[in-house]
């Protein structure tokens, strides 16, 4: 069976027993998984016009989902793609990619999207449901994202911020999100 008519990834909550229409994976994460991971002809390209291109998530909850489903098609260029810029290059895609096919994945649940925490923050928190011998297990997480603005096109794009890439960088310098503040008043305040 083709990928593109399968239920998508995200669609998938083994928590609820709600019958609901989950969607295609055509119909949900592959237009997001497209624009950016079928252009790997373009890496040398200029990074500015390649990040414009592709189907953009509108929203945090959007863009954590797509992620979700990067893992579990292991797309692990879409998980860099969609972090913060300047985290990019601090990132394993080796290790992002071997834990996306070593991961028995089962599902996602979004328990909560909050879209705006201040003027470019928000936050998801979900369960990423995933299979070990003993049974289901819940990769529990409060994500937080930055919406950041091309200069070029006042392009606005999500981004996810990753707690776990350590940064050499004083609360008091400009944020590494681009936005002018401090970072201590910006991204700091979700990356500690
Ligand atoms: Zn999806
Ligand atoms: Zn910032």
């Amino acid at each position: 069976m083709q990928l593109s008519t399968q239920t998508c990834p995200c669609q998938i909550n083994p928590s609820s027993n709600v019958i609901s229409a989950p969607l295609l994976y055509s119909d949900c994460c592959q237009p997001y998984h497209d624009g950016i991971c079928d252009k790997e002809a373009n890496e040398e390209a200029n990074e500015e016009t390649d990040k414009a291109k592709g189907t953009k998530a509108d929203s945090a909850e959007r863009l954590m989902r797509s992620r979700y489903s990067a893992f579990v098609l292991v797309k692990p260029e879409y998980i860099v793609q969609t972090t913060l810029p300047a985290q990019q290059k601090l990132l394993d895609i080796q290790a992002i990619e071997s834990w996306a096919k070593e991961t028995d994945w089962a599902g996602l649940e979004i328990v909560a999207h909050t879209p705006k925490l201040g003027k470019r923050h928000a936050q998801v928190e979900f369960k990423a449901y995933f299979n070990i011998p003993d049974g289901l297990q819940a990769h529990h997480e409060l994500s937080a994202f930055v919406q950041m603005k091309s200069k070029a096109n006042n392009d606005a794009r999500w981004y996810f911020l990753d707690s776990t890439v350590e940064m050499n960088i004083s609360q008091k310098q400009p944020c590494i999100c681009g936005s002018g503040e401090k970072f201590k008043r910006c991204c700091g305040v979700y990356l500690g």
